[in-house]
């Protein structure tokens, strides 16, 4: 297992479309321990493929209190949302803010485990708001997308003078 880096805003690759996943071997295992072992070193509550340079869909979750509840999804879809919620988040890629966002309150999701098995179940609060943030990643989204240009402007000078650069070598 090993901790990886993580991608900050306004880096370009957060923006690559991650690609589904189609082979199930010790490969996927080994980076979805990464990803947990990334997630905790940084005290998260979730983190997409994406965010660690590796541009397949796959997710890791947990919204526990004592960080004992892993969960994570390969392939995920969200095939049904109820509900709107304001929820005030934060993203590992984006240190530098936190703010409010409109998520579904309630969702249906669907995926795949690490072997292949196909998955679903609905959740709601926390875990809801998480995974929808998640699957965002996948599809090259940020939380700070659903900020006005001006909030996200004041966001790009801070990154700025933070020494985050947009373009950067592959
Ligand atoms: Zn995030």
């Amino acid at each position: 297992m090993a901790k990886r880096k993580i991608l900050h805003y306004p880096d370009n690759r957060l923006r690559i479309v991650a690609t589904p996943v189609i082979n199930f071997n010790t490969e996927l295992s080994t980076l979805i321990k990464d990803m947990f072992e990334t997630m905790y070193a940084e005290r998260g509550i979730g983190l997409a493929a994406t965010q660690i340079n590796e541009h397949i869909r796959v997710i890791v979750v947990d919204v526990s209190e004592n960080a004992d509840e892993k969960l994570h999804i390969v392939n995920p879809e969200i095939v049904e949302k109820k509900g709107r919620i304001e929820s005030r988040e934060g993203c590992l890629s984006v240190p530098q803010a936190i703010d409010f966002v409109e998520r579904a309150e309630e969702i249906e999701v669907r995926g795949q485990d690490c072997n292949g098995r196909n998955i679903s179940f609905s959740a709601n609060g926390l875990l809801a708001i998480c995974i929808q943030h998640e699957v965002d990643h996948l599809d090259g989204k940020l939380f700070v997308d659903y900020l006005s240009g001006l909030k996200r402007s004041r966001l790009k000078k801070k990154a700025a003078k933070l020494g985050l650069k947009e373009s950067v070598a592959p």
